[in-house]
């Protein structure tokens, strides 16, 4: 009986594999619920999401081919939504070029608002171990200089803070001058959502394009041993009081509820709470989260998410891959300086004595310096050389390797 490749994740689905594909299959189906998060190729394709024939999908003459850089929530949702087991899906290969990326100048800029004493002390975080010393904030007139060497109209601006972007003295201010600056671009703010000031909230809703909320787990009890408080309620209450904000006033915001891959996760309840989020046209990541030996500084958040029962996923690979990080998470932080990913500052890595890890102070030097620097380290990854001094002990490449494990062959050749 002829058999039916099945396509999911439409940031995958190139021109390319259509013309190579299309003509050996009885269906292209097309699934994705987080592509407008990476790419706009996935809000083109997003309107012809369909719902899979169930029936057809479990039959075993059907052959499933998976495209998608989120392998394994794809992984999940096969198994429990349409109960086929892993050993029936084939994986194509992650068709992005990595080549294509190097040494370009960037089109995503992360900036960090500032580091602060945060509300919560997640296990997963540098705070749990070491509290910033006094609060730093991003000076505006540094902002405004970076924003502006920004070469792409629509450039992608994600702002997080070592603490609650929410909380930052300077966040208004600071979106209201990326606005202005670049009309076009996409503002996406990264928070931990335990706080909801009306008044913030309902001016940040006019600029921003995207908020990612990361609850990281699904209940109110793993949330206090994670998050270190009992906010787990709010949190939700504050996703539903933006969403509900958001449609009154007919907003063009997207809501990402981020939740981390633990092992303890069990699919099933994951896919039935984030149901009542994506029924309502919230956006649910499921986000990999590594064993936070990134720094040899901050190794014992590795045995102690272990020890509360938070074992990740994702497992520390053998070998070393270039990192994806270096290929999207450019850095401005709230010392004035570019780094070349966000986990160098995410970890504190940005206060260490004489900025060693910096590539340069925004007020110093031109972006598109900074952008020489950081298309060397990017060419140093992708010829295995990971000798440079911020990477050399991080593995936090492990994140991204799902992205470029089978393209590495190609690469090397
Ligand atoms: S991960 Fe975020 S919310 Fe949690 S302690 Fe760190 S800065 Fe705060
Ligand atoms: S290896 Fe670590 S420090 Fe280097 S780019 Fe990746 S995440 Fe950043």
């Amino acid at each position: 009986m002829k058999k039916t490749a099945i396509f999911f994740g439409v940031n995958s689905l190139t021109d390319e594999i259509v013309e190579n594909y299309s003509s050996q299959l009885d269906l292209l189906y097309i699934i994705d619920n987080n592509s407008k998060y990476w790419t706009g190729g996935g809000e083109f394709f997003f309107n012809l999401r369909v719902e899979p024939p169930s029936d057809r999908i479990k039959s075993a003459d059907y052959i499933i081919i998976v495209a998608t850089a989120y392998r394994g929530e794809m992984e999940m949702q096969l198994r429990t939504e349409f109960d086929i087991s892993s050993d029936k899906i084939i994986y194509l290969p992650w068709p992005n070029k990595l080549e294509d990326y190097v040494g370009k100048f960037p089109k995503i800029l992360a900036i960090t608002l500032g580091a602060d004493s945060c509300i919560n002390s997640c296990l997963m975080c540098p705070q749990h171990i070491e509290r910033p010393h006094t609060s730093c904030w991003l000076d505006l007139d540094i902002l405004k200089k970076a924003v502006s060497e920004m070469i792409h109209e629509d450039s992608i601006f994600v702002i997080s803070c070592m603490s609650e972007p929410l909380l930052a003295p300077n966040l208004l201010d600071a979106i209201k001058i990326i606005r202005e600056k670049k009309p076009k671009s996409q503002i996406m703010i990264d928070t931990c959502g335990s706080v909801y000031d009306e008044k913030v909230m309902e001016e940040l809703f006019k600029y921003i394009n995207k908020i990612k909320i990361s609850l990281n787990v699904i209940t109110a009890e793993d949330y206090r041993v994670l998050m270190g408080t009992d906010n787990f309620d709010a949190v939700v209450s504050n996703i539903w009081k933006s969403k509900s904000y958001i449609d009154t006033h007919n907003l063009d915001v997207t809501i990402i509820v981020q939740i981390s891959k633990f092992k303890k996760l069990k699919y099933s309840e994951y896919y039935q709470f984030a149901k009542q989020f994506k029924d309502k046209g919230i956006w649910v990541h499921l986000n990999d989260i590594y064993d936070f030996n990134a720094f040899p500084k901050f190794g014992e958040l590795s045995s102690k998410l272990k020890n509360e029962g938070f074992e990740p996923v994702l497992e520390v690979k053998q070998g070393r891959y270039p990192c994806a990080s270096l290929f999207g998470s450019f850095n401005l932080v709230e010392d004035g300086c570019y780094y070349p990913c966000h986990y160098v500052s995410s970890h504190g890595m940005s206060h260490v004595e004489d900025k060693v890890y910096s590539l340069g102070a925004a007020s110093q030097t031109t972006l598109n310096d900074v952008c020489e620097q950081l298309g060397s380290l990017q060419e140093m990854h992708l010829k295995d050389d990971y000798s440079c001094l911020i990477c050399r002990d991080c593995n936090a490449w492990t994140l991204g390797i799902e992205y470029f494990r089978h393209k590495l062959t190609a690469f090397k050749g």
